[in-house]
């Protein structure tokens, strides 16, 4: 048969990436321990696993900064997954990294976030005695709640990109919340911010909330002066940044990130975004409604796990634990009618 052995000439394909790339077959592996694909290589495996779970799906109704907007040409928590991998497969590529690894990484990195984004997350991390993370919740989601719990068994690499991520609010590239171990996975993480810096900016403009003409100092003369060029203007400098990475500059840590003066000018942009958007968004009756709505569900399916469905009914985890697990897998609007639905139950 002619499929046998594509995955063989795939992975030696794979040796004429940078001596800084992951190899699939050098990948420390899965979980569980499985016969490989014949077609597909590892991480090629693991990003089809990601596109095909349920929580995948349910990216398309989750709010990324804007909650239910009426718009259909805002971002969604999918559209954002999307655009973060298609930036991070070009730097990837760029760089001679494995670009597979990083659409891998990329595809998985959201999964576990909740409703109404960050606020949802804020309320569940108070309301849970554990602390609630999305990253963490990204890789629960992966290791043990796909496939009625038996997890779809990524790779070690896809793993540690996932629950690596994230960026601590102090810090555009802060570490607080672990350290990422692969170069690939260094790409998804600066891809993501380059991703929402621009796509928010360009949802506050849809809003009405800010004008392009309020985007802060120097940054449109640096930057550009519309989406398309800041997004290639920050790309084209993670590469030239990042060139070690490709291993053809001899002496130098391989590294990635973005030159001092294009660095600045993107925490310029993210911080003018928290005044004039984040925190604007978070004080608003939605937010206070969405805060309202995670909170009745934590309390209501704490006091009534027989509610459950079955899939976070199992046993071995405390109700607590299942309750999270359940509302941060719920769509905006599904959490909205399960609210609905359970509070009159007072
Ligand atoms: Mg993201």
């Amino acid at each position: 048969m002619i499929h046998q052995g594509i995955r063989e000439w795939q992975e030696e394909r794979e040796e004429s990436l940078s001596p800084h790339a992951v190899r699939s077959r050098l990948s420390r592996g899965r979980l569980k321990a499985e016969e490989p694909c014949p077609v597909r290589t590892a991480f090629q495996r693991d990003r089809d696993r990601i596109i095909h779970c349920k929580a995948f799906r349910r990216l398309k109704h989750k709010t990324q900064v804007f909650i239910a907007p009426l718009g259909d040409h805002y971002v969604t928590r999918l559209t954002h997954t999307l655009e973060v991998s298609q930036i991070a497969r070009t730097i990837a590529r760029a760089l001679n990294l494995n670009e597979d690894l990083t659409e891998a990484i990329a595809l998985g990195h959201d999964l576990g976030h909740t409703p109404f984004g960050h606020i949802g997350e804020e309320v569940l991390d108070e309301l849970y005695p554990q602390g609630f993370r999305h990253n963490e919740q990204s890789l629960r989601a992966v290791d043990h709640l796909e496939r009625e719990g038996a997890g779809l068994n990524l790779t070690w690499e896809v793993r540690d990109g996932i629950l690596n991520h994230a960026k601590t609010r102090a810090d555009i590239f802060g570490e607080g919340w672990g350290t990422v171990g692969t170069l690939e996975g260094q790409v998804c993480k600066i891809a993501d911010i380059v991703a929402y810096v621009n796509h928010d900016i360009g949802d506050a403009i849809r809003a009405g909330l800010i004008a392009e003409a309020d985007l802060p100092g120097s940054t449109p003369a640096l930057l550009g002066r519309s989406h398309s060029e800041r997004i290639n203007t920050m790309v084209c400098d993670i590469i030239d940044h990042s060139w070690a990475a490709t291993g053809r500059s001899q002496g130098q840590e391989p590294a990635i990130g973005m030159s001092p003066r294009v660095l600045e000018a993107t925490r310029q942009l993210r911080e003018f975004l928290f005044h004039r958007v984040y925190n604007l968004r978070s004080d608003q009756e939605e937010a206070a409604e969405a805060r309202r709505v995670v909170r009745h569900l934590y309390e209501h399916f704490s006091h009534r796990e027989d509610g459950l469905p079955e899939e976070y009914a199992r046993q071995g985890e405390e109700v607590e634990r299942r309750v999270v697990d359940y509302i941060s897998g719920m769509t905006d609007g599904y959490a909205q009618r399960r609210y609905e639905e359970v509070r009159v139950f007072r």
